[in-house]
């Protein structure tokens, strides 16, 4: 095989970050907040170290916080040129190790994993004389778990509760969890939950001196993301894994801690260079995410944090201009609140942000139905993560199996890389792939999951370019296997957790109402629940690059009586609402009321677009025309719709305008920050050339 294109360039860096992915081997701390380049400065520490030799690929191990995380580690690497890194949760790391290593520790034992562990919990439950409801089998589940991650024994259980209220009395919850744990040992072999897969890790690690050589014979460095959400059971795997050795980084944000409740502590990554003394601890404070509209924003609902996390307080520098206020929104019912924000989600898509880019964020799963109706209903694509999985949909299983068949039957062109794409879409072509969106819902939906696959296969290529249709089959397995969607051309609808680590140009945070956000357990619990609850609203604000909106609605039913409370987290942060039609947040600046020609109202959006009514005379035809000829070649280019690059009503706009610099076009209506980027360049060519 032909070496792979080395692409690591340490100038994307800014001089904290670069020094962070310079620092020598050894301990590394990456202290910081929200979009500050966390993922990506460890991302480039790891493919620096193989780059200068410093360490080789397969001995390093990359612990990310969800599948998707390490999927999109895997690939960023690989599109530097590094491939052959682990990049793995915690759990999956230990499941690889414990499955090679089991016959070591246990011989011929058999054990297999346990995925659902209701109806053991609920015959322990009923054994220790406790009612088996849904609801305390539920509670009781959530508790053993937690004891677990905090590897506190049955025994230990009572005793190690401090202010923690237990679900039931304690000494039936450790009732409970011995009943369960013993369960567990059947006469057929042992059954491991995900728990049992890190505690039998570490312990294989911890009790055999063999186990552990090998295992620190084949890993030497390793890095772990969102250090601040780490449980002391993933920390003590971590332990087992280094051994003696210190070559580890680790990045997080206290501020972004939101996994307490399942026993997470940012307290190893608070303490790590009381750990490790000599560690390079580096801090990093400017945004890249956002704009300093939501930077500030950010700033401000985390600076009303208490208590013991908000001490480390980071102030996040915005280093992007532009963009919109954050807006707020309040709603009638929950059902009229999902319509508002279909709607708005229409007027973002008019302005050229793809579906792809926003995002609906809930406190709780149940939430998204409301939302996935009124989307359904406007037409919008979306998708629910943790919803269905891409690889499981029937037309991509499909797709899938005609690939495979294709190859199989030698009925492949012997290209590569990218040009891979063109072989897949022909193969997909007779089941629907076929060149223009097909119109209805559900075959829109299918087109689009057939264009995401083939979409993937382009980019793989790309990343690749000797990539050849055996190795473009595999990688598509790889994804498979590690349930990674493509990203569909849709909204992504999402809980706050699942949120963690991503980023969209749009957010939408939903339902923030006292009782969901804080959710209730936190407010009938404490103040430090309360402050989790707070700095998951920071973490669903910090997602935002350019456009964040907050809504809720005052009773959940059409018609029903407005029970409901806005979020307190929301209190002083926002000018108080005015009724759900009108803006709280009016683009003034931006946008006109009245006919700025003859000064009557303007009664369209398409005539607030362009300042004045559309008999009114203004617009420079011909301008108008040459951007019409460009958006065209534009749009045929990037194979999009042609408002997808800018409206006729935009259009208008800038021919008006006639802006000369990039801020000029900024400063019109419909053109964001991200339209500059793509298509400023070629806009101001035709501008100019009428000025
Ligand atoms: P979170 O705390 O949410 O996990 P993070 O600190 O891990 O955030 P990243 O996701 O690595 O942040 O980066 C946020 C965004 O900023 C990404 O889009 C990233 O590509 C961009 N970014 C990071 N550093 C730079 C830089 N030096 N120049 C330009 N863009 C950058
Ligand atoms: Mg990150």
């Amino acid at each position: 095989m032909t070496p792979a294109p080395h692409s690591v360039n340490l100038e994307d860096l800014d001089p904290d970050q670069r020094a962070a992915a310079l620092a020598p081997r050894g301990p590394v701390a990456i202290l910081a907040g929200a979009g500050t380049g966390k993922t990506r400065t460890i991302t480039y520490r790891i493919a620096h170290l193989i780059d200068q030799g410093l360490a080789s690929p397969n001995r390093v191990l990359a612990v990310t916080f969800t599948r998707r995380a390490a999927s999109e580690m895997r690939h960023r690497l690989q599109t530097m040129g590094v491939g052959g890194v682990q990049a793995q949760t915690f759990h999956s790391a230990a499941l690889r190790q414990l499955r090679y290593f089991w016959p070591q520790i246990a011989g011929d034992l058999p054990w297999r994993m346990l995925d659902n562990k209701f109806a053991l919990v609920a015959r322990a439950t009923r054994g220790a004389g406790l009612d088996a409801s849904t609801e305390t089998v539920r509670d009781l589940i959530s508790e053993v778990e937690w004891a677990k991650a905090r590897l506190i024994s049955p025994d230990q259980y009572a005793e190690s509760l401090g202010q923690r209220t237990p679900p039931q009395a304690a000494d039936k919850v450790a009732e409970v969890y011995r009943r369960y744990e013993q369960a567990k040992n059947t006469p057929e072999g042992f059954l491991l939950d995900f728990d049992d897969l890190l505690l039998h890790t570490a312990g294989a690690l911890e009790n055999s001196i063999g186990i552990a050589e090998e295992f620190r014979e084949q890993y030497r460095t390793f890095v772990v993301d969102e250090y601040q959400d780490v449980t002391p059971l993933q920390q003590r795997v971590l332990d087992a894994w280094l051994g003696q050795r210190d070559d580890l980084t680790v990045v997080g944000d206290a501020n972004q801690t939101i996994y307490s409740f399942t026993g997470a502590t940012p307290d190893y990554l608070l303490n790590f260079s009381r750990k490790y003394p000599h560690a390079a601890v580096v801090k990093l404070q400017r945004n890249y995410r956002s704009t300093t509209h939501i930077t500030n924003f950010a700033n401000t609902v985390i600076g009303k944090a208490t208590g013991r996390v908000a001490g480390t307080r980071l102030t996040l520098q915005g280093m992007r201009q532009g963009g919109a206020e954050p807006e707020f929104r309040t709603y009638d019912s929950e059902p009229e609140e999902a319509r508002g924000v279909a709607q708005e989600i229409k007027k973002l898509q008019h302005k050229g942000v793809e579906l792809k880019d926003i995002a609906v964020l809930y406190r709780m799963n149940s939430q998204s139905e409301a939302f996935e109706q009124a989307l359904a209903e406007a037409g919008i694509v979306y998708q629910v993560r943790g919803g269905e999985k891409f690889f499981e949909r029937p037309e991509v299983r499909e797709a899938m199996a005609r690939i495979i068949r294709a190859q199989q039957q030698g009925a492949v062109p012997a290209v590569r890389g990218a040009d891979l794409g063109g072989v897949v879409r022909n193969i997909l072509a007779p089941v629907g792939l076929d060149s223009q969106e097909p119109e209805g819902a559900r075959a829109r939906e299918r087109w689009q999951a057939l264009r995401a696959l083939v979409d993937l296969v382009e980019e793989l290529g790309r990343a690749t370019p000797d990539l050849d249709f055996e190795g473009m089959l595999a990688a598509l397995r790889e994804r498979a296997s590690a349930q990674v969607p493509p990203t569909m051309q849709g909204v992504t609808l999402a809980s706050l957790h699942a949120a963690k680590g991503l980023e969209w140009d749009a957010v939408f945070l939903v339902g923030l109402v006292e009782g969901t956000l804080p959710i209730t357990h936190a407010i009938k619990a404490d103040d430090e629940a309360i402050e989790e609850e707070r700095r998951l609203f920071y973490v669903g604000v910090t997602r935002a690059r350019e456009h964040l909106f907050c809504t809720w609605s005052k009773a959940r039913q059409e018609g029903a009586k407005a029970t409901r409370k806005r979020t307190r987290f929301l209190d002083g942060l926002m000018p108080e609402p005015t009724p759900s039609t009108e803006l709280t947040q009016p683009d003034r600046t931006r946008r006109r009321r009245t006919c700025r020609i003859c000064g009557e109202p303007l009664l369209s959006p398409a005539e607030k677009t362009m300042g004045r009514c559309e008999d009114c005379p203004g617009g420079n035809e011909e301008v108008f025309e040459a951007l019409r000829t460009w958006r065209a070649g534009v749009a045929k280019d990037i194979q999009a719709p042609a408002y997808i690059v800018f409206t006729d009503a935009t259009l208008h706009a800038i021919a008006e305008a006639l802006p000369s610099t990039p801020e000029e076009l900024l400063a019109i209506s419909g053109v964001g920050q991200v339209k500059v980027q793509r298509f400023g360049q070629g806009v101001l060519e035709i501008t100019t050339q009428f000025l």
